[in-house]
């Protein structure tokens, strides 16, 4: 089947990226995929309120020359190939771009179209911000404390896929290897003639690239701390480097700006816990960002009990897979979470909905397309169009509190009225509309309610390193 070559649309300038800026023309041509299943639905609803968010923001000056490239199940029928490097070239060349949900193909050379599409890229951020609408069905007490972002490493750990099945040449090969090379290891498998094995990368420079951007983020976002996840105690080559890399990044390139509790620990063991105290208490007066850490599973437990202790959140591929959906589930679940996926030094970004096809809502216009509009509002942000964002944002949440939503919030709200997948984004656009002034930055009103919430001492006693056990 020949390549179908995608045609620029016309009046659309491509954005550039110059000494580190993205140049964003007003008519920047951004490649889209709307994606298998439900993605068709979702992306119909999303593309108009982003056009309307653009056009009411900006008075018709600006306006996004969409162009669709193929991926996934409508590639494979159009061009025999479920990623064809045009679409790969498309985002490589264009640099910033928006996907629906892909069918992951079963039997292909690559284990997701998603996963592939970070690797090609080198997409190492994969950003997720999480944070709670009033009005929406949450299972715990205090959703409106939720107000994270997570920078999650995209490219490492168990996600390279090396991994060698029970029973193959492969894994035995493998086997052997460990056997004749690292005897004492070898001795640790309990079982080893039936074991698959997978190996677990983690770079010291792919963890420090990773925190770096989440610190610019950090600082450039005024938050007041970054927690490093990590599951330390345990993997203390990969995931106890990750925090060490982290906290010796923050000391050597943000020195001045950051407070770790690396250095509250080194100042603890030679003049004691309260100069240690002390020292961080004046640090975080000038205005410094808290650099801490924090064992996986602990973290788990205290997002759900504590969940204003955490702001920006760090953590390598697979904790940070986890946590993200965790939390999303505490304001509203995947229907509603978005994520970006991005290279800060390339300036190449991919937005998604987090969420998969849900093929068996295809074609209703039914799902929510929330995920997919709040991917395409951080798409707008990362482009510099704050104001279309923030309308974005105020559209959904007055549209929420109307309650005037889908199935999956309507299931679990009292007095809501339920509107198909198209209706919720033509609620968003009218909620939009006379909203500019009104249009908040999207932070402001969790964060406010958190901190009127959270007791003083609490808050205080969050900054201090916890005594860790050994899980
Ligand atoms: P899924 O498509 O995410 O759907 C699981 C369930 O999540 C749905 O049945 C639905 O729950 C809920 N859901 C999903 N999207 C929703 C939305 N927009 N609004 C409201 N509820 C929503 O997961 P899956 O069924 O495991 O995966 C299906 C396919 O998607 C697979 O091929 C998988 O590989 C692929 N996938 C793609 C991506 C991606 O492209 N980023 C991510 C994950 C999975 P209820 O039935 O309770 O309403």
């Amino acid at each position: 089947m020949p390549p179908i070559p995608y045609r620029p649309p016309a009046g659309g300038e491509r954005i550039t990226r110059r000494e580190g800026t993205l140049i964003v023309p007003d008519h920047p041509i951004i490649p889209f995929i709307e994606g298998d299943g439900t993605g068709p639905d979702i992306w119909r609803a999303s593309v108009r309120v982003l056009d309307a968010a653009v056009a009411q923001a900006y008075g018709g000056r600006r306006r996004i020359a969409w162009m669709e490239v193929l991926a996934g199940e409508k590639a494979f029928r159009e061009m025999g190939t479920w990623l064809p490097d045009e679409t790969v070239e498309a985002f490589r060349s264009y640099l910033v771009g928006i996907k629906g949900p892909l069918t992951t193909p079963v039997g292909e050379g690559f284990r997701s179209l998603n996963v592939e599409l970070r690797k090609v890229l080198d997409l190492y951020v994969c950003l997720r911000p999480v944070r709670y609408f009033r009005g929406v069905p949450s299972p715990v007490r205090e959703p409106y404390k939720i107000d994270v972002v997570i920078f999650r490493e995209n490219t490492e750990d168990i996600y390279a896929g090396i991994e060698f099945e029970e029973g193959t040449p492969e894994m035995e090969r493998f086997r052997n290897l460990l056997r004749e090379n690292f005897p004492a290891d070898y001795a640790k498998i309990r079982f080893p003639a039936s074991a698959g094995m997978g190996l677990k990368p983690i770079s010291r420079e792919g963890s420090e690239r990773l925190i770096r951007a989440a610190i610019v983020y950090a600082l450039g976002h005024k938050r007041r701390s970054i927690t490093l996840v990590h599951k330390g105690n345990i993997m203390k080559f990969t995931e106890g480097a990750f925090r060490n890399w982290g906290y010796a990044l923050a000391e050597r390139e943000f020195r001045e700006r950051t407070y770790t509790w690396a250095e509250w620990n080194r100042t603890k063991e030679s003049r004691g816990e309260a100069v240690a105290n002390a020292e961080q208490a004046a640090a975080l007066a000038q205005g410094r960002l808290l650099i801490k850490d924090a064992i996986a599973d602990v973290t788990f437990q205290q997002l759900l009990t504590r969940p204003d202790e955490f702001d920006v959140i760090a953590a390598a591929n697979l904790n940070g897979d986890y946590l993200s959906d965790a939390v999303a589930a505490q304001v509203g679940g995947i229907g509603i979470a978005p994520g970006g996926n991005i290279n800060y030094e390339t300036g190449h970004a991919v937005f998604e909905a987090t969420h998969g096809t849900a093929p068996k809502y295809a074609n209703l216009d039914q799902v929510n397309p929330g995920s997919l509009i709040l991917s395409g509002q951080m798409m707008l942000r990362y482009l510099g169009w704050d104001e279309a964002a923030d309308l974005v944002i105020a559209g959904m949440e007055r549209a929420i509190a109307a309650r005037t939503v889908t199935y999956d919030f309507a299931r679990l709200m009292r007095g809501a009225h339920e509107v198909k997948c198209s209706q919720f984004g033509d609620e968003i656009i009218r909620h939009m509309t006379g909203a500019k002034k009104a249009a908040a930055p999207p932070r402001a009103p969790a964060r406010r309610a958190a901190r009127a919430a959270t007791p003083k001492t609490t808050r205080s006693k969050s900054v201090r390193p916890k005594k860790r056990t050994r899980r």
